[in-house]
């Protein structure tokens, strides 16, 4: 089975607690004009990676952060008072995932992922029909059945086109549980690179993935609120421009999302080469979104941990975590388009039509017992913009290609240039490291 970042299936275990994101202390140290070792761009988890393995070869990496916390899309977010992950949750294909050795080094507990309570699904706000959900488990695992069979070795195509002869009525069930998987519409997304992408089994973080990435950057030089706005580039060093001056550096490794590079927040001098410019036009962001609601009182008879899944329209398909672990926390997630018209709209409008969503769900009296809403919207993050990275029909070399060093000193590192593991926290961690490991051959 392909990583799943929301599962519609499953439960997961998060327990509350103070963010260690929020607990750590920011260095405040001015990244005034001045010669560095290495400068790596962004916090999170690639990062962090590259930045440990930089030093562990005895280099003295910088890092350079936009936000004033550390993790990136790795984020606890306990702003609703009980904490849960607002980005990454489960530590996918856990057999061979670095975060299961780096959490047991820090002491941190994972555990496997629980079973929930169990799973309704509605249409429209109603029961769904025993016939239309006939139709729906018809659907299930239409894709990997078809990837085991389908000849993708002459030429690449959609994940829609590889569905194509379901039909009109069968074809958008079954590519529906992508939005919740890869974030994605089905026609935009790579049969090959989806094909590829690891499985395997996922433990959670009791106490938070986003605190545990959090976590692991202790002891690092990372300077937040440091935005990177440009970056020159040549055989004799980088000089990189952030909001309080300029750093030489021998190399840097540039982490920040595909999303972030795409939408020209960084100027590079000269303009990247055209093989990366390439691939960087073959690789978009997904949208997966979570919002989730702080509820009180009344918890209309539903056990804690179970599953509401709105699947009326295969487009807005919305998997909702009922009080999961008990905590006072209903968690909304959803993808594609739909995510991204929401995101735009903003946290008002996307909490009425959420909220609209369950009181249909669970009777009128829901709307009362939310009393706050928190809804990182990845798309219009300006950091982030966008879940992770998706490769388009066609393209499923641009991860390879975007990994390339670029004349030698700068290196894109991230969850984007991870392969198999792309598109996870764990790939973004071996993708920094990887990319370390090639910097620290430079000359100091
Ligand atoms: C809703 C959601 C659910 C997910 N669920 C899972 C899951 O269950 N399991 C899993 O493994 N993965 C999951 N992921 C994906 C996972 O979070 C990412 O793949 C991973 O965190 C990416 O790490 P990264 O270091 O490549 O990028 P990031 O974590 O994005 O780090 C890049 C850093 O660069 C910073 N930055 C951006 N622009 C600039 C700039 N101009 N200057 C300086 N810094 C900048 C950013 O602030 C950020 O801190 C999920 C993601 C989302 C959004």
């Amino acid at each position: 089975m392909k990583p799943r970042h929301a599962r519609i299936d499953r439960r997961k275990l998060l327990s509350g607690g103070m963010s260690m994101a929020a607990a750590f202390a920011v260095t405040g140290r001015p990244a005034a004009a001045s010669d560095a070792d290495i400068v790596v761009i962004g916090a999170g988890a690639a990062g962090i990676a590259a930045a440990r393995t930089l030093r562990e070869a005895g280099r003295k990496p910088i890092v350079l952060e936009a936000r004033r916390r550390i993790g990136g899309r790795a984020f606890t977010d306990a702003s609703l008072g009980p904490a849960y992950d607002a980005g990454a949750m489960f530590i996918h294909w856990a057999e061979r995932n670095p975060w299961v050795q780096i959490a047991r080094d820090l002491g941190i507990a994972t555990a496997a992922e629980s079973w929930g309570s169990g799973f309704k699904v509605f249409a429209e706000g109603r029961p769904m029909a025993d016939e239309d959900r006939r139709r729906r488990r018809a659907a299930f695992g239409q894709i990997d059945r078809r990837l085991e069979t389908v000849d993708l070795g002459q030429r690449d195509m959609s994940i829609a086109e590889l569905l194509g002869d379901l039909g009109p009525d069968q074809a958008p069930i079954a590519a529906s549980g992508l939005l919740l998987s890869i974030g994605e519409e089905s026609s935009r997304i790579s049969a090959r690179d989806y094909q590829r992408l690891w499985a395997g089994d996922d433990l959670v973080v009791p106490s938070g993935y986003g605190n545990l990435v959090a976590a692991s950057a202790t002891g690092l030089d990372i300077r937040l609120d440091e935005p990177v706005s440009a970056i020159r580039w040549g055989s004799r060093g980088v000089t990189v421009t952030s909001r309080s001056g300029e750093i030489r550096a021998q190399g840097c490794i540039v982490t920040v999302p595909v999303g972030v590079l795409k939408a020209g927040a960084i100027r590079f001098t000269p303009e990247l080469p055209a093989a990366t410019r390439d691939a960087l036009a073959g690789i978009h962001m997904g949208a997966l979104t979570k919002i989730a609601f702080r509820v009180e009182g009344d918890r209309f008879g539903i056990a804690p941990g179970t599953s509401f899944l709105e699947a009326g329209a295969p487009g807005r398909l919305v998997n909702f975590d009922m009080f999961p672990d008990g905590r006072d926390l209903v968690i909304g997630y959803f993808g594609g388009d739909y995510a991204r018209k929401l995101s735009e709209a903003g946290t008002e409008e996307a909490r009425t039509q959420i909220v609209d969503m369950l009181a249909q769900m669970v009777g009128g009296d829901f709307r009362k017992t939310v009393k706050a809403v928190s809804f990182p919207a990845w798309w219009t993050d300006p950091f982030a913009r966008g879940s992770y990275s998706v490769c388009a029909p066609g393209h499923e070399g641009a991860r390879a290609a975007l990994a390339q060093p670029i004349g030698g000193r700068l290196l894109i590192a991230g969850e984007a240039t991870a392969g198999g593991g792309a598109m996870t926290v764990g790939g973004a961690t071996l993708a920094g490291r990887a990319a370390a490991a090639t910097l620290a051959r430079l000359k100091a």
